[in-house]
């Protein structure tokens, strides 16, 4: 999963990623969707390990243009984990309580705690995304929060957070095949927000904002991949192959018993 890695420092320019690939993977949508259930096992069972340990702390930040599929990912990536180990925080407009703070107010209070898991659907990072190409604060505020982002996730690193972050790569082609999916169907037309149609137009600043992200916010304690996204089975795949080999990688044990337990008959 390298391939999809942004190396610290890396100039990521996002017309040389195809989202449309599928990488190394020898296999086809069948053999995929076979890999995946598979990791879903793992995942299933390292999530239960970390909750039981209790020592780690587990941040998926998932970003994506409109429709790139993040609700998807969390469906499926993540079916069947322990809900009692596993939140989902989702960050819509700031309400102006949230305004009136830092813009990191609100993302601090919901990561994990030790044993936890937290997927973050959109992020802090939609500070230096729709915000950058609205103008809603001027450039020298956005511009100053990518290193303090990268100082919030070195600290949130060194008390114990693994941070894994992945952007959901989907072709401008991608969004109107699903843009008018959710169109043509009435059961998605809940989905259907005319506002995304004007952030379509805007398509070229969000992936220059993009870029800038990469490039500036991939850490090696808190790396961005850039998952081809085109295809929803791939993109799973991705991501469950590099949660499951973080997660294998924190070494986790069960603990011991409170007590002793050697000779204990139960009547
Ligand atoms: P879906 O992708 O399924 O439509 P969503 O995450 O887009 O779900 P919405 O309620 O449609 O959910 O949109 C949330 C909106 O909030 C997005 O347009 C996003 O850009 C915006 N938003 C999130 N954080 C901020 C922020 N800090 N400042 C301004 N807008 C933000
Ligand atoms: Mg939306």
């Amino acid at each position: 999963m390298k391939r999809y890695l942004v190396e610290p420092g890396e100039k990521v320019d996002l017309t040389k990623r195809d989202p449309h690939e599928t990488g190394d993977f020898k296999g086809g949508k069948k053999e995929g969707l076979e890999a995946i259930a598979k990791l879903n096992q793992e995942l299933q069972e390292l999530q239960e390990l970390l909750y039981a340990e209790g020592k780690h702390k587990v941040l998926v930040v998932l970003q994506a243009m409109d429709t790139g599929g993040k609700d998807g990912t969390i469906r499926r990536v993540f079916d069947g984990v322990n809900p009692q180990g596993v939140k989902v925080a989702s960050f819509k407009v700031p309400t102006p309580e949230e305004l009136s703070h830092d813009f990191l107010w609100r993302v601090h209070k919901v990561t994990p705690a030790n044993g936890e898991m937290v997927i973050f659907n959109r992020s802090h990072y939609e500070d230096v995304l729709v915000v950058r190409v609205h103008d809603y604060v001027p450039k020298d505020v956005w511009s100053k929060r990518y290193d303090q982002i990268n100082e919030f996730e070195s600290m949130l690193a060194e008390n114990g957070t693994t941070i894994l972050k992945f952007y959901l790569h989907i072709s401008k082609e991608e969004q109107k095949e699903r843009l008018q999916a959710r169109l043509d169907d009435p059961s998605k037309h809940w989905k259907f927000s005319v506002g995304d149609l004007g952030e379509r137009k805007l398509w070229d600043d969000y992936q220059k904002a993009y870029e800038a992200m990469l490039s500036k916010t991939s850490k090696k304690h808190a790396p961005w991949y850039i998952v081809p996204a085109d295809r929803k089975w791939h993109r799973d795949l991705v991501i469950s192959t590099v949660l499951v080999d973080t997660l294998k990688g924190l070494k986790m044990k069960y603990p011991e018993p409170k007590d002793n337990l050697d000779g204990i008959v139960i009547e």
